[in-house]
This record gives C-alpha cells, sequence and structure tokens, in this order.
C-alpha cells in the first residue's frame, strides 16, 4: 500500500474545498492546506509542491477543471 500526504485547496471557479494527494514528501498521510504546505521547510514543500504542478483536479460542483499551478498563485510561495 502506497501512502500519500493530501493538500487541500479551493475551485478556482466556485470555491468548493478540494484536495489533491502527493506521494512526495513524508508518506505521513497528514493533510494540509496551501498555507500550511507553504510554511514547511523550503526541500519538503519543494518536492510536494513539484509533485502536484501540472495536475489537474476536476470539481465536481462546478465542472471546472482546475490545474494547480505554482507559478501564478500568489497563495503558494516558494520561496522562503
Ligand atoms: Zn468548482
Amino acid at each position: 500500500m502506497r501512502l500519500f500526504d493530501t493538500i487541500n485547496f479551493k475551485c478556482d471557479n466556485c470555491g468548493q474545498p478540494l484536495e489533491i494527494q502527493t506521494k512526495a514528501g513524508v508518506y505521513s498521510l497528514n493533510t494540509y492546506s496551501i498555507p500550511q504546505l507553504a510554511s514547511k521547510p523550503i526541500k519538503y514543500k519543494l518536492s510536494m509542491l513539484d509533485d502536484i504542478c501540472g495536475e489537474k483536479v476536476h470539481c465536481s460542483a462546478c465542472g471546472y477543471t482546475n490545474q494547480i499551478n505554482i507559478i501564478s498563485s500568489p497563495s503558494i510561495k516558494i520561496n522562503s
């Protein structure tokens, strides 16, 4: 069984809470919000953000497909 961490974020279109799973990080089955993840040590969060960057997450509430983009999102700072 592969373990993963879960990162919570909101749909860009309607604000519905969504989540994405990453197998990077410490495999500890933790759940983070984006701000919580951003407060982690730089090596740790970079591997996780790199893992989810470019992933697409479909919103079941509005049908919008969210693409994780760590460059354009002002809420995700990769510089510490
Ligand atoms: Zn939505």
